[in-house]
């Protein structure tokens, strides 16, 4: 699709808060579809990769995520996303993307970031994990031949947050860190416009990668999917260690980071995980990152679980708090009590929600309005 073409459309579209499905963007565009001749590109892109190392014999190392992929000629990294042609690394999947909707910042969630604004949220396909649980797994684990993509370049969402008044953009859905080089161009396109990046990811990246872009990111959300390798191992397919390290450095680069844990029925719910957590959160990135225990639906690889029950989440809750973090959220239970902000000085509502509604605010810069303590966030 024609960039002019496009933004004519998204011009006179309504705007979807889906979860991110290949259909997606059709309804981002309002039902338009048609009547701007609406044209899926099924092409790839063809872009040069960052961050690979060129071997002998015609191969190439992938340096962007720890599973540092050996590829050889005409073949693609486990991702499925980056291909060698002849000794040359592409990312295939550069501007093209399969999913864009505008959402709540709070659906990411990030709840200390500019709570009730809104973020263009976009994904290619493609993942470097495969999570049991994964609720995104159709474009996830899909080739970027499998999902309807369209052109959007880094100029184009810069525009269409401008356009519609849209103070931030997410990298979210599928996994960001295989689209690494449009996440980079576009977050450094978006600060100079003045515009925010979020990247919404599970933290499987080499330091150097990410080293390279936190500066041009406003926030991190990432999904922290247990605290025992074993864990990672059977059921997100990766390793635990390289993503504590990536949490570290986030948090000592100073660009706001938050954490989502999905408690998952028998596999990562005891309380002896829960404590753990907490205790690894309390000693390496300090009492005040704010920690979302999400509710598991079964879906994907997982159908044979129940769904978390809320006195399970109650109980991570509980076990976090008790262990001295501040800033403890239940997540995916529209109307629990925990899903405002309390102030730890005072216990008053410092930012009331009621889902993924912010209802008030009760905080001056980052100090609470009853008791002057700092709340940490970017608000
Ligand atoms: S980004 Fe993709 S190709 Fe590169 S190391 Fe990770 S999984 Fe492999
Ligand atoms: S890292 Fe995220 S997108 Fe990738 S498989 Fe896991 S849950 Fe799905």
């Amino acid at each position: 699709m024609k960039r002019r073409t496009f933004m004519r459309c998204i011009g006179c579209g309504a705007v979807a808060t889906a979860v991110a499905q290949t259909e997606l963007l059709p309804e981002f565009l309002g039902g338009m579809q048609n009547a701007c001749a609406f044209d899926y590109s099924e092409n790839l892109a063809s872009v040069e990769a960052r961050y690979y190392k060129k071997l002998d014999g015609g191969g190439v190392e992938c340096q962007i995520c720890p599973r540092h992929c050996m590829v050889t000629d005409l073949e693609r990294g486990y991702c499925g996303t980056r291909e060698n042609r002849d000794g040359t690394y592409y990312t295939l999947v550069y501007g093209k993307a399969c999913a864009l909707n505008i959402d709540p910042i709070e659906k990411k969630p990030l709840y200390h970031f500019h709570p009730g604004t809104t973020a263009l949220s976009v994904a290619t396909a493609g993942c470097n994990c495969n999570c049991k649980f994964c609720q995104n797994w159709d474009i996830s684990q899909s080739r970027p031949e499998q999902t309807k993509n369209f052109d959007l370049s880094p100029d184009d969402m810069v525009e269409i947050c401008r356009t519609r008044s849209v103070p931030n953009i997410a990298y979210t859905y599928s996994e960001p860190v295989i689209f690494y080089e449009y996440m980079y161009d576009t977050a450094k396109r978006a600060h100079e416009a003045g515009i925010k990046s979020v990247m919404i990811t599970g933290g499987y990246i080499d330091d150097k990668p990410l080293a390279e872009l936190l500066p041009h990111l406003d926030a991190v959300k990432v999904d922290l999917k247990g605290i025992r390798e074993a864990y990672y191992r059977d059921v997100v397919g990766a390793k635990l260690q390289p993503v504590l390290d990536r949490l570290v450095q986030i948090r000592r680069a100073g660009v706001w980071l938050e954490l989502v844990y999905l408690v998952v029925p028998t596999l990562n719910d005891s309380d002896a995980e829960f404590t753990d957590l907490a205790r690894w959160i309390k000693a390496n990135l300090g009492t005040d990152v704010p920690v979302h225990f999400s509710k598991f639906h079964p879906q994907y690889l997982l159908k044979n679980l129940p769904a978390t029950p809320l006195a399970t989440l109650e109980r991570a809750y509980d076990v976090s708090r008790a262990e001295g973090l501040e800033y403890v959220y239940v997540g995916n239970v529209p109307g629990h009590r925990t899903e405002s902000t309390f102030c730890p000085g005072c216990g008053e509502v410092v930012i009331e929600r009621k889902g993924y509604r912010v209802r008030g605010i009760n905080i001056d810069g980052n100090a609470c309005r009853s008791c002057s303590r700092t709340i940490p966030g970017i608000f």
